[in-house]
């Protein structure tokens, strides 16, 4: 059989794996929130609350939908026209185009040109947050952050860039074999280590001091059966007024975080309902099916822009002989940002199914959901969320249930716990 055979073959054997795991991995037959719990909990939240979050929301809409049309403008005007590739030859040209740096610097100017095409939205966004009072840190702050993201990218793009590209050179043949193998390899890197290599640049993180809600947080964890080392408290409020928690990392580098506006914001019943779904995820080992199915997803990306990347017409389009020369780059950017956008309902969809699992599993390991529902009501306050956002918004990009499902969750949680 031909590369190009085997690569049928693996690419059938990925989408297969990808759907046996999200079969698997997702919790699909947990009954949805009762709609009219939902519609009787959006009635008792305060009108004017819920009018600013919907103001709020709007005014960022612009922004948002901006950046999506300008990004997706650029990455096809740079992939499926030679423009792309004049652009990684330009880049390449100061060290007489070896392919080192046509596939470093080039990759790299194809990415920050687009980011900062999509700059002024990012602006739009930060004016919209600080008019709002979520944002705290300024101009300046915001600049900071921005560039410190750029330098991120840029450290992990180049090492893929250039692993990448080896790997082409070295095998014509089979990269797509290796390409997947590193791909998939690098998610799970990458969930191992962004807790401790990358999260430190943006935040400062300490352990919770020592006192009653500490104790109690991890009591409620050994209860729970989730080995915890420490909580860690986040020191977001340098840059927002947002609540948040989330667990990050694998194995040795797990950690349940809280942000100190939480601490500041939330009764300690509260911190403990959030800390509750945080376990949730950590139980149901959510970080760990993510990162799997990210790993087969990045694979099944590689093996499919291998054989997308035979395809004359496209090649010619680009301007390019290969899809495997870092001339096509712009090319694969442009693959990626179409299949990226196609797949973010089905991602949503899927991240608010785990979601919805770990408040239930918030509800069980509390055995409160009046504390559970007055959180859920506080995080739409404090981060000004609309409680029942647009159907259509919901279904592309929401990552969580609303507000009104959380609280109608916790309402059929009661009903059914008689309390
Ligand atoms: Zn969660």
């Amino acid at each position: 059989m031909t590369p190009r055979g085997w690569a049928v073959l693996t690419l059938g054997g990925l989408v297969l794996a990808l759907l046996v795991a999200s079969i698997v991995l997702v919790p699909w037959s947990r009954p949805p929130a009762p709609r009219a719990d939902q519609v009787a909990a959006l009635g008792e939240l305060p009108v004017d609350q819920v009018a600013h979050a919907r103001e709020f929301r709007s005014a960022l809409r612009p922004g948002a939908y901006g950046a999506l049309v300008v990004g997706l403008l650029v990455a096809l005007l740079l992939g499926l026209t030679p423009l792309g590739a004049r652009l990684v030859e330009l880049a390449g040209r100061p060290f007489g185009g070896h392919w080192t740096a046509r596939a470093v610097l080039g990759g790299l100017a194809v990415v920050l040109l687009a980011d900062l095409l999509t700059l002024p939205f990012a602006a739009w966004r930060q004016s919209v947050l600080t008019r709002y009072g979520l944002s705290t840190h300024g101009w300046s702050g915001w600049a900071v952050d921005l560039l410190k993201s750029y330098a991120v990218s840029a450290v992990i793009g180049a090492i893929a860039l250039i692993g990448f590209y080896t790997v082409t050179r070295l095998a014509p043949r089979w990269w797509w074999a290796f390409g997947a193998a590193g791909a998939a390899g690098l998610v799970v890197l990458l969930s191992f280590v962004l807790p401790v290599l990358v999260e430190p640049v943006f935040n400062r993180f300490t352990p919770m001091e020592q006192g009653p809600l500490r104790t109690e947080l991890m009591a409620m964890a050994a209860r729970d059966g989730v080995p915890v080392r420490d909580v860690l408290v986040a020191d977001a409020s340098r840059r927002t007024k947002a609540v948040n928690a989330y667990v990050s990392g694998l194995g040795p580098t797990r950690r349940v975080v809280v942000y100190d506006t939480l601490l500041r914001e939330a009764t300690p019943a509260e911190v403990t309902s959030v800390v509750a779904h945080e376990l949730g995820h950590a139980k149901d080992r959510d970080v760990w099916a993510g990162t799997l199915t990210g790993a087969l997803g990045a694979a099944l990306a590689v093996v499919a822009l291998y054989l997308l990347g035979s395809w004359g017409p496209l090649l010619r389009l680009a301007g390019v002989d290969s899809v495997a020369e870092p001339r096509a780059f712009p090319l694969l950017i442009a693959l990626v940002t179409v299949a990226g956008l196609v797949a973010a309902p089905a991602q949503a969809l899927v991240s608010r199914r785990v979601e919805a699992r770990a408040d239930a599993h918030a509800l069980a390991l509390t055995g409160d959901p009046a504390t559970f529902e007055a959180m859920q009501r506080r995080l739409a306050g404090v981060n000004l969320a609309d409680p029942d956002p647009p159907r259509w918004e919901y279904l592309w990009s929401a990552s969580h249930p609303s507000t009104v499902e959380r609280m109608a969750a916790a309402r059929a949680y009661a009903r059914e716990a008689g309390r």
